[in-house]
């Protein structure tokens, strides 16, 4: 089996999915099943580090929250980014220390709060009065950093309008926050999910800059700079490796937030989707009328079982089958469910082997980020997505 290589990750080869290739053609499955590499992740870690430099990397775990990914991050060094208790509780089980976790959503429940404080989760996120209020009655005295609200960049899974606060809100936050005995450590945004170049970032970096540079002048010694994540993933449009692409990013970063003696870096996608691959089947091949240049295919998988982010077709999925030598044509591409809002994709038809037949496997590439985790329990009955680390 041949080992994927990035043809266009500036010359990386950041990728052999060897490993995930052949178990998948190895095997049968009676379900939608992710495989994910725990060796790409390690790598992918490593390549990641290596361009963040001193910045701390907190892995997001909502991008895939495997027992095998987490026991990965951990042996390699990295902290975490959890979203709730559950997250919290699992990296805590897997062996992470407290210390390590960061408590980023800025919409935390008021016993969660206190749990994790108790737990020695000392870092939280807000965004807003209510939230500051929430930490100071059940974490008094934690760490905390304001997320701030930043315009779209252009990624291709913007973030944009749901969390943080509007930048000249920044400030009477962390006024707010000292007021009410807690630490206000610094700043955090988000860039937006899959920002493709490092160059997206400018914009983004000189509006939280302008807000440090604001709060430094009010008086508050800042030290934390929280870059979220963004760390794009390969899903055949061109963006540069990961070392590359994060040491662009930091030399942005650098310049611009003077005495900040801790970065912090979330990547989720960027750390685990070129991990992971699923396999699934092909369950109908058919046209609605004779004359129809489209065929549709029909997977075992769909919007509601793994693949979410083909909302608005905005992450477009690779395929492989076991006839990629064979000549294509266009197919429209939908899930099993009888949903009719679970169609792939509609408006840019996907080539495919005219051969392909029901019953044969096809392969999804790059889908080890946000996809078991987005997967419903059964919606329909179609058994949620099955992981499997090797
Ligand atoms: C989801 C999330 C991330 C991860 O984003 P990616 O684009 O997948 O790297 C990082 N930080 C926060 C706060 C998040 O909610």
């Amino acid at each position: 089996m041949n080992a994927y290589v990035n043809p266009l990750a500036g010359g990386e080869a950041i990728v052999a999915t060897s490993r995930i290739e052949d178990y998948i053609w190895n095997r049968s499955f009676d379900r939608p099943t992710l495989v994910i590499d725990r060796q790409v992740v390690a790598q992918q870690y490593r390549a990641l580090k290596a361009g963040l430099g001193r910045a701390d990397i907190h892995y997001a775990v909502k991008a895939n929250p495997a027992y095998g990914v987490i026991e990965t991050l951990i042996a390699e060094g990295s902290h975490f980014d959890a979203a709730s208790r559950g997250e919290i509780e699992l990296c805590l089980s897997m062996g992470a220390e407290p210390q390590t976790i960061s408590f980023g959503n800025t919409i935390k429940r008021p016993a969660d709060i206190a749990w994790a404080f108790g737990a020695g989760i000392t870092l939280f996120a807000a965004d807003s009065e209510a939230e500051l209020e929430k930490i100071a009655a059940n974490a008094p005295g934690a760490e905390v950093y304001i997320r701030l609200l930043v315009g779209a960049t252009g990624a291709d899974w913007p973030l944009s309008r749901k969390f943080g606060c509007a930048p000249e809100k920044a400030l009477a936050l962390l006024n707010m926050a000292q007021a009410l005995g807690l630490q206000a450590l610094g700043l955090s945004f988000h860039v937006g999910s899959q920002t493709r170049r490092a160059d997206m970032w400018r914009d983004t970096l000189d509006q939280v800059a302008a807000v440090w540079a604001q709060a430094q002048g009010a008086g508050h010694a800042l030290s934390l700079i929280n870059i979220g994540g963004g760390f794009p993933a390969f899903y055949g449009e061109a963006i540069d490796g990961p070392t590359d692409y994060a040491a662009q990013v930091m030399a942005m970063v650098e310049p611009r937030f003077p005495g900040a003696s801790r970065i912090m870096a979330e990547p989720g996608r960027g750390m685990v989707a070129e991990a992971g691959m699923i396999a699934a089947e092909v369950l109908l091949v058919s046209k609605k009328s004779d004359d129809e240049l489209c065929r549709w295919v029909y997977l075992d998988i769909g919007r509601f079982s793994g693949l979410a982010e083909t909302e608005g077709e905005a992450i477009r999925y690779q395929f492989i089958t076991g006839r990629d030598h064979e000549d294509t044509g266009p197919c429209i591409m939908a899930g099993p469910s009888c949903d009719s809002a679970d169609v792939l994709y509609e408006n840019r038809p996907v080539q495919l082997p005219l051969g392909l037949t029901p019953g044969e496997r096809i392969i999804i590439r790059c889908c080890g980020a946000y996809t078991s985790s987005y997967s419903s329990v059964g919606f329909n009955g179609f058994p949620p997505l099955d992981v499997v680390v090797i």
